[in-house]
């Protein structure tokens, strides 16, 4: 399988070659040239597949350059019960008794307790065996409010040939997402604390990055979430969450997820596009609604940093939606030059668009099946609560989210699985407005906030970040 840029200048290349990579060299995010077709007879055999190996089979259309024993092995280490909370299943379906026809799709019991874990777990395997083959060493430097640095760090913790270094806004992440990221002791995991907030880290590591000597002098990547192997890794629970709620492989289900940077539901687009029964996808947005905008009106409008909202559903409070390009590739069939104009440095305001009178904005509900709607902290507040009434489910702020917009969407003898993107624990805050009480925490997380904490605390200087990288990349190959 081959992979190209949504804006058609970069070369095609092969999926280990883009597994380390972020943006293609022309600006455009790689997409595989085609999207593999399953047919009946493979979705029958895959229907009973453990997730390990329903996963190999998955990614097995998308990876190409390496062995199917290696890929095997790979899904089978990362996609163990241990790792994700004790359920084989590894990503359990849950009903809702109080809303007849909706179920929670469970993609939040790995380590971290988001659904980050699910591509970021195979994706420290990956990277540790490519690095070796290759022998190679990768240095991820990232900016988090949150979920994702831990998602990162739990994933990369102990790899060899791999360093993290995590800028994160100093004394503004929730005392539990802190004391996660801060307790890891591993010496390959270096938290840094920036007297700033999250843009400067943002900046601090885009800096970084666009100097492009010092990134390949110390071999700095990213794992953000444009990443083509995150979304790869995706797909495979939307097929897994189909075969859980369904006996057949002609029924059609709906999948409801809570959306920021379209990383998510780009994958259950694919999982569509490979001919999965999927009928609709709903997307949900909190107050930060640029993407809930684009699908109802056909206009996309990213906001500015000081338009965006600081919300209770926190990891969706993004003013742009990266991965939104790929979806759009796809919609206008393909059209690399139009997607260049639309999201390149072609046009005077580029990133913002108006499709509504394009022919090919009437098939985005009909032919790609979005619907789309937004809630409020007060939506968030009172679904949380008749949740819990109906159905006795704690659910998290961003699910919470997108089971308020599914509610609007269900249709009779048709599935709408909500994808559970975190556990409440996370969010204690909302949830005791919400209900007046605690969520439970999971085993193993009680002593949490008491673990001893290592980080650094950093002005928010690009020089600081560079030399702070270079020292210990330095000191690390010379001392081991
Ligand atoms: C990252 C995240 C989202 C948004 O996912 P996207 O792939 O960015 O659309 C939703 N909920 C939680 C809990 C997250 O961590």
């Amino acid at each position: 399988m081959r992979y190209l840029s949504t804006r058609g200048e970069a070369a095609a290349r092969g999926f280990s070659d883009i597994l380390l990579e972020g943006l293609a060299p022309d600006g455009g995010l790689y997409l595989p040239e085609r999207y593999p077709q399953v047919s009946a007879e493979q979705l029958a055999r895959w229907r009973d597949l453990p997730y390990a190996d329903l996963a190999c089979e998955i990614l097995s259309l998308y990876i190409d350059d390496i062995p199917a024993d290696d890929l095997r092995a790979l899904t089978r280490a990362t996609y163990t019960a241990a790792a994700f909370g004790g359920d084989p299943r590894i990503v359990p379906l849950k009903p809702l008794v109080g809303d007849p026809g909706m179920a929670l799709l469970g993609l939040s019991n790995g380590p971290t307790l988001a659904f980050k874990d699910m591509a970021m777990q195979l994706l420290g395997n990956l990277f540790e065996y490519a690095l070796a083959r290759r022998h190679a060493e990768l240095n991820i430097l990232g900016a988090t409010s949150g979920d994702t640095g831990s998602a990162a760090e739990y994933a990369m913790r102990g790899k060899r040939g791999i360093r993290v270094f995590m800028l994160s806004p100093f004394g503004k992440m929730s005392p539990f997402q802190t004391a996660q990221m801060f307790s890891l002791a591993d010496p390959n995991i270096h938290n840094i604390a920036v007297q700033g907030v999250f843009d400067d880290c943002q900046d601090m590591v885009k800096a970084v990055s666009n100097d492009l000597d010092f990134k390949r002098r110390w071999r700095i990547g990213t794992v953000n979430s444009i990443n083509w192997a995150r979304l790869a890794a995706q797909i495979v629970y939307y097929f897994a969450g189909y075969f859980q709620a369904t006996r057949s492989n002609d029924e059609p289900v709906s999948f409801a997820v809570p959306s920021g940077n379209f990383g998510n539901i780009c994958a259950g687009h694919i999982a569509r596009m490979m001919g999965l029964p999927i009928r609709r996808l709903v997307l949900a947005t909190n107050e930060n609604d640029v993407l809930d905008e684009f699908f109802r009106t056909g206009v996309y409008r990213p906001r500015a940093s000081a338009e965006t909202h600081h919300t209770s559903s926190p990891s969706m409070d993004i003013s742009k939606a990266s991965n939104v390009e790929r979806f759009v590739f796809d919609l206008l069939g393909r059209d690399a030059g139009r997607t260049a104009d639309l999201f390149g440095p072609r046009l005077a305001r580029p990133g913002f668009f108006d499709l509504s009178a394009d022919p090919a904005f009437a098939r985005i509900g009909a032919g790609f099946g979005f619907v789309s709607g937004s809630s409020t902290h007060a939506d968030r507040l009172q679904t949380i609560r008749s949740v819990a009434q109906g159905s006795g489910v704690i659910v998290d702020t961003h699910t919470a989210d997108a089971v308020k917009v599914a509610r609007e969407f269900v249709e009779p003898g048709v599935p709408m699985l909500v994808l559970e993107t975190a556990l409440a624990a996370k969010f204690p805050e909302t949830i005791r407005e919400a209900i007046g009480r605690d969520p439970e925490r999971p085993a193993g997380f009680d002593d949490l906030e008491r673990r001893p904490q290592r980080f650094v605390v950093m002005p928010p200087e690009i020089d600081a970040i560079k030399e702070y990288v270079a020292t210990h990349c330095a000191a690390e190959a010379a001392g081991g």
